[in-house]
Parts: C-alpha cells; sequence; structure tokens
C-alpha cells in the first residue's frame, strides 16, 4: 500500500430490498480495508451506493404498488444506514438515479466509447434478475441458472459494444495482473470465459421495456443505457467524473474493487473493455468474494432465512457482528452464517478469548491503585505479518496473529503471576501489560473499532479500572 491515495469500492448493490447478511460482509471487508489505510496515513476514499436504475428495482415497485423513485429512497436509506449499524465508515454513498450528480459522467463515458458502439436488431433470452442475457444453452430447463425463474424473450434493435475487439488485450493485462484478480481461481474463471472467445454485447434497451427508467442513451432519447453500463460508471461518477475534473483525478484508477464471485463478468470483462475503449485508465484489483448461506441454504426469501444486520445488531453488538464475518469466512470462500456457530465463536473469541484477559488485566492494575500517567508508553504500529496479511485481505488469517497474540498475554500472565510479586518487580510487568493490551486495541482498530476505543479509553486512566465485561458470555 503506498503511501499516495487508496481508493476503494464495494459493489454498488440492487436496491429492491433491504440489505441482508450477504451485502454486510462485503461491507465490513471494505470497511476494514478503508480504516486499515486510514491509521496508516494514507489518504482513503470508501465508495458504496445504490444502483437504481435496474428493471428490477420497476419490477419490484410495481409489486409494491409505489413508484420506482420511491422504492429506491426507501431501500437506499436502508443501505446506507448500514454506517450506523455496522460502523461502516464510507466517505460516499452514491445514488444512480441522481441526474445530476451521475448522468453527465456515464453520458461522457458513453460518447468517448462510441467509436465501439454500434445498433442493431437482436433477440435474446433475458434474465431480469440478473440484468443478463443467457445464451439457450447457458440456461437449465429453459431458466436462468442463477435465480431458477423463466428468462424473457426479448426483440428489439440496440445498440452494442464491440467487446471482441478487446479479447487478446484484455487476455494479457489479466495474465500479466496488469489488472489483478484475486484469488487466483476466480482470476482462471475469467480467462476461461475469455479463452471461449467474447461476444459483442447489448449496451441499451429500448425506452418501452425499460419503462423509461434509467439513463438515456446520448442522442436517442428512444434508448436507455442498460443498467450494467451505467452501474459499472459509478465507480468513476462516485468520485466526481462529469461533474468534478479535480477530485476524479484525486481518486481515479480505483486500488481496489470488491465484488461478490457473482458479478466477476462484468467487473473483470466488460468494465476494464469499457474503460480501455474510452481511454481511462483500468482499476488496480479485483478482489472476489465468496457467498453466504444462512443455516446452510442459499439466503432467500422463499426459504424463509433472510438475515438482516440490523436485527443481529440489535441483538449481539456491532463488533460481535464484524467479528464473525471477517473471522469465520475466510476471503474468497463460500461461508455460512447460523446462530449455533455464531454463538459459539463469541464465547470462544470474544467473551473468553479477549473480553476475559481485557477484564483479568484491568483487575490487577485495579488492585495495584495503578496511575495510567505513570506507564510508559511504547509507539505502536502494525506488524509485518499483519499487514501483509490485511493487504491480501485475509482478514480471518489477521485475526488469528491477533489471537495469538492474545493467548501469549494471557501465558505471560501466567508465567510471571503478578499476585504474587513485591512491589517493585511488579511495576514491570504491569507496564508490559498495559502496552501489550494497548498493542491489542491498536491491531484490532479496523477490525473491531468500538471495542478497540473502549480498550484505550479504559486504560488511559486516571486510574485504570475494571469495568463490564466487553463481551458477556451467552449462555
Ligand atoms: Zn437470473
Amino acid at each position: 500500500m503506498n503511501k499516495g491515495k487508496f481508493y476503494i469500492t464495494t459493489a454498488i448493490p440492487y436496491v429492491n430490498a433491504a440489505p441482508h447478511i450477504g451485502f454486510a460482509l462485503e461491507a465490513v471487508q471494505g470497511d476494514v480495508m478503508a480504516r486499515y489505510s486510514r491509521q496508516k496515513g494514507v489518504d482513503t476514499y470508501l465508495l458504496t451506493g445504490a444502483d437504481e436504475n435496474s428493471l428490477k428495482n420497476v419490477k419490484a415497485a410495481e409489486e409494491a404498488g409505489v413508484s420506482t423513485q420511491h422504492l429506491c429512497d426507501t431501500y437506499a436509506k436502508e443501505f446506507a444506514d448500514l454506517k450506523s449499524i455496522l460502523n461502516f465508515s464510507y466517505n460516499y454513498f452514491f445514488r444512480s438515479s441522481s441526474k445530476k450528480n451521475h448522468w453527465p459522467g456515464v453520458q461522457k463515458l458513453w460518447k468517448l466509447a462510441e467509436k465501439d458502439i454500434f445498433k442493431k436488431p437482436y433477440k435474446g433470452l433475458y434474465c431480469v434478475g440478473c440484468e443478463l442475457f443467457y445464451t439457450k444453452n447457458e440456461l437449465i430447463d429453459g431458466k436462468c441458472p442463477e435465480h431458477k425463474t423463466k428468462v424473457e424473450l426479448v426483440s428489439e434493435e440496440n445498440y452494442f459494444f464491440k467487446l471482441s475487439k478487446y479479447e487478446s488485450q484484455l487476455k494479457e493485462l489479466i495474465k500479466s495482473d496488469e489488472l489483478k484478480i484475486v484469488p487466483q481461481e476466480r482470476k482462471n474463471e475469467v480467462l476461461g470465459f475469455i479463452n471461449q472467445g467474447l461476444e459483442d454485447f447489448s449496451i441499451s434497451r429500448s425506452v418501452k421495456r425499460a419503462k423509461g427508467w434509467g439513463v438515456e442513451v446520448p442522442g436517442d432519447s428512444k434508448q436507455i443505457m442498460y443498467v450494467w453500463f451505467d452501474a459499472l460508471g459509478i465507480y468513476l461518477t462516485g468520485i466526481g467524473y462529469g461533474t468534478d475534473e479535480k477530485k476524479f483525478k484525486k481518486w481515479w484508477p480505483a486500488n481496489i474493487h470488491l465484488i461478490g464471485k457473482g458479478i466477476l463478468r462484468f467487473h473483470a470483462v466488460y468494465w476494464p473493455a469499457i474503460l480501455l475503449s474510452a481511454g481511462l485508465p483500468l482499476p488496480k484489483s479485483i478482489y472476489v468474494h465468496g457467498y453466504l448461506t444462512v443455516e446452510g441454504e442459499k439466503i432467500s426469501k422463499s426459504v424463509g432465512n433472510v438475515t438482516h444486520p440490523n436485527e443481529l445488531v440489535d441483538k449481539y453488538g456491532r463488533d460481535p457482528v464484524r467479528y464473525f464475518l471477517l473471522k469465520d469466512i475466510p476471503f474468497g470462500n463460500d461461508g455460512d452464517f447460523s446462530i449455533e456457530r455464531f454463538e459459539e465463536v463469541y464465547n470462544a473469541d470474544l467473551a473468553n478469548g479477549l473480553g476475559n484477559l481485557v477484564s483479568r488485566v484491568s483487575k490487577l492494575l485495579e488492585i495495584n491503585n495503578v496511575d495510567a500517567g505513570s506507564i510508559k508508553r511504547t509507539t505502536k504500529k502494525f506488524s509485518p505479518e499483519l499487514e501483509h496479511a490485511i493487504e491480501n485481505l485475509k482478514f480471518n488469517e489477521a485475526l488469528n496473529f491477533i489471537w495469538e497474540n492474545i493467548r501469549a498475554v494471557d501465558l505471560y500472565i501466567e508465567k510471571e503471576r503478578p499476585w504474587e510479586i513485591s512491589d517493585l518487580g511488579i511495576k514491570v510487568v504491569l507496564e508490559t501489560l498495559v502496552n501489550r493490551i494497548e498493542e491489542i486495541a491498536f491491531d484490532l482498530k479496523p477490525f473491531l473499532p468500538e471495542t478497540s476505543e473502549k480498550i484505550t479509553k479504559q486504560f488511559s486512566g486516571p486510574k485504570i479500572k475494571s469495568e463490564k465485561p466487553l463481551f458477556p458470555r451467552i449462555k
């Protein structure tokens, strides 16, 4: 991570329903990277927002009997509220229905790519859920492989983008890691997709099919941009493209696009091709996380296992939810959330591990009537192992390092037996303990910001006292 700047984006979710724990996973991962980078003193920008111009939103609004704008306003707010619910420290929550902030930039992008854009009549099988055309043999029993729903036969004249033209260039950029895709498995998947041959793809739809919702194609009021063309453009318009060139120049290219595996093709193939066509620099890397299931099942309304982060946070607190998502689901892998597993991890690592150590040490300091001001403090910084783990988004490994440290401090106490030593010797032991605890709080800051702050406050005195347990045991 260089000292210059760090621009990271989460995917920009459709806001046709309230956020569930699957998006919370991505939000928390992005948040750790942003907080870590800020803690290192790097100028940082974390972008998230709402992808509002999709047909999905139009359909959800029709079903709910409200206007599309009203539906977007309602759910966009719920996504934006993750700031306080999860301590999701985004710099900007961008909404693509904003004509003022979004349209000028994506229309500019379209015009710059115009040499690769052409119009042709087209017939295809479309899944509104995916906002994607499928070929017949990609379908399973004639249905969308992702949603298991019927696809629509669409027949109209649309604008197309010459994706095929960029096939070999994309392959080279990805192979050489100039556009880095992590993990390796996802990189291979993209290369495999490109190797099958890239086809030009439709980037607009008729105003009628779009129901008048979305960004107008420049110079053709009868066509609306394909939602992915405008949604990917949020990564540019969200930092001022088309409205604030100075801001845009400061932040682009993105250091990391953080996404789920389901939208890899759009980010690793369509998006860089559009940027190449427009003559804009490519993002540096795309990090791809897996899917989260709940109690072993795909998260879905029909299964009835949709878990909302606010409900968990109300019951267990913010940091335990963050901890579970970061610790129990190694980046890039699929993972499962269940209350049973959650409570098991909570009790073992938070109530017993961290919480127990903090209360043990603070009691020792209280008994010995220690003035916080009399303790000589060491300078705190991240260890190279921890930095390496975080910078590669290996959050579970990073947390393992911190918990090894927690265990080491416990062992230190067992070895030194401070309750048995004389006045003179105990000062050194207590000073060591305060510094070790503060080191742990420092390392935890990107992961568990609230807990880190509580510990730091507790140990900054004036007297260091024991307080209520940080994480009461769940029975
Ligand atoms: Zn689908």
